[in-house]
C-alpha cells in the first residue's frame, strides 16, 4: 500500500497537511510486514516532536454521553488554543467490523474544526493490536502539532486498562443514576479514574446527579489513592446546557500543571513504555508461536488429544512450546 516516502509522509504531516497525517496513520495500522519497516521508519523521524501533549482518556458505557462530551470538551481546548486529535479504542470492532467510537458524524462540530483530527478505531486486529496502533498514532498526531489527545473507549473489560495505560489522565463518564448503582460500578475504573464526571446533570435528572457526585465522592474517599498527589475529583456536567464543561477542562489543567511540576507525567510515560515494550513482546511472541510451522502442524493433533481426554491442556502446551523453540532454531 505504500505510495509515499516516509520522507514524503513525515514532512507532510509536520507541515499539518491532513491527507498525509491519515495516509502515515494507515501505514502505522497496515499490518503487512513491508509496510511495519516503512512504520518504524516513520515513527523514528516523528519520536523527536511528539510527547509535548496532553494525553487524556475518558471512557464509559454506551449512551453516557461520551461523543455529545468529547465534542463540547474538544471545542474548549481549541478555544484556548490547542488542537485537538480524537482517537477511539473500540474492543468490538475487530469482531463487529465497524466501529461506533471515534465516528466523525457523531461530532459534527468538532469535524469541522481544521484544529481538530479525529479518527475511528481500527477496524482490524486483536484489542492489543489496535492499542498497539493507537499508540503509535498518537505519536504521529503529536508530532504533526496536536497537544491534546483524546482517547476515548467504551467502559467493558480490558480495553479501559489498555486506554489508561497510554494517557497521562484517565477521565470516567459516568451517569446520574450511578448513586443508585453504586454497588454495581466496577471497582476496577474507582481505582484507575483520576477524573469523575456525572453527565447529563440538567433538567429532571439534575438533583441526581448532584446526588451521585456526592455518593461518588465519598465513595472515592474511602480508597487509596491511585497516586499521592492527586485526590480524584468528581464534577458534574451538562453537555447540552454547556454547564460543567470548563470546569473540567481547568481540572485537567490542574492535574498537568501539579503533576509536571513533581515530574511525574515524566515518570508515568517511562513507566507505560516499559508496560508497551512488554505488551509488543507478548503480541510478537504468540504470533511466532502459531506462524511456527512445526507448531501449526501438530497443533490440531494436539488440541485432539486434549478434546478427547487423551491429554491434559498443560502437558499438549509443553509439547507444543517445545516445538517452537526447535522451530526457531531450525528455521534461523
Ligand atoms: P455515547 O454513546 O457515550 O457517545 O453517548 P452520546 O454522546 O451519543 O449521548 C447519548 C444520548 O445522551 C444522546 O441522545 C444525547 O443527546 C444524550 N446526551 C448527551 N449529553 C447529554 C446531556 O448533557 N444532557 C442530556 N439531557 N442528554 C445528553
Amino acid at each position: 500500500m505504500m505510495t509515499y516516502s516516509t520522507d514524503a509522509l513525515f514532512n507532510g504531516l509536520r507541515t499539518g497537511n491532513r491527507r498525509m497525517l491519515a495516509k502515515a496513520i494507515s501505514l502505522i495500522e497496515s499490518e503487512l510486514p513491508a509496510d511495519r519497516i516503512a512504520a518504524q521508519e516513520l515513527l523514528v523521524k516523528a519520536l523527536p516532536f511528539a510527547g509535548n501533549s496532553y494525553r487524556i482518556g475518558i471512557t464509559g458505557a454506551p449512551g453516557v454521553g461520551k461523543s455529545t462530551f468529547i465534542e463540547a470538551f474538544g471545542v474548549q481546548a481549541i478555544t484556548e488554543g490547542h488542537r485537538v486529535a480524537v482517537l477511539a479504542i473500540d474492543p468490538s470492532s475487530s469482531r463487529s467490523g465497524g466501529s461506533i467510537l471515534g465516528d466523525k458524524t457523531r461530532m459534527h462540530e468538532l469535524s469541522q474544526r481544521p484544529e481538530a483530527f479525529i479518527r475511528p478505531s481500527p477496524s482490524h486486529g486483536t484489542l492489543g493490536g489496535v492499542a498497539h496502533a493507537t499508540r503509535e498514532v498518537m505519536l504521529l498526531c503529536e508530532a504533526a502539532g496536536f497537544d491534546v489527545i483524546l482517547i476515548e473507549t467504551v467502559g467493558v473489560g480490558q480495553s479501559e486498562t489498555e486506554v489508561a495505560s497510554m494517557v497521562d489522565i484517565f477521565m470516567a463518564l459516568m451517569l446520574p443514576n450511578a448513586g443508585d448503582e453504586l454497588q454495581g460500578i466496577k471497582r476496577g475504573i474507582m481505582e484507575m479514574g483520576d477524573v469523575f464526571v456525572v453527565t447529563k446533570a440538567d433538567g429532571e435528572q439534575l438533583q441526581q446527579a448532584q446526588l451521585a457526585r456526592q455518593q461518588l465522592s465519598s465513595a472515592l474517599r474511602l480508597l487509596r489513592p491511585k497516586s499521592p498527589h492527586w485526590q480524584p475529583k468528581v464534577l458534574a456536567i451538562s453537555a447540552l446546557e454547556s454547564r460543567g464543561i470548563d470546569e473540567v477542562w481547568q481540572c485537567c489543567k490542574e492535574y498537568f500543571t501539579e503533576s509536571k511540576q513533581l515530574g511525574v507525567i515524566d515518570l508515568l510515560r517511562a513507566e507505560q513504555n516499559k508496560h508497551w515494550l512488554h505488551s509488543v513482546l507478548e503480541n510478537r511472541l504468540r504470533q511466532l508461536f502459531y506462524e511456527c510451522a512445526p507448531v501449526a502442524a501438530q497443533l490440531p493433533i494436539l488440541e485432539q488429544a486434549v478434546l478427547s481426554g487423551e491429554m491434559l491442556p498443560p502437558i499438549a502446551a509443553e509439547k507444543l512450546l517445545a516445538l517452537l523453540a526447535f522451530g526457531s532454531h531450525a528455521k534461523g
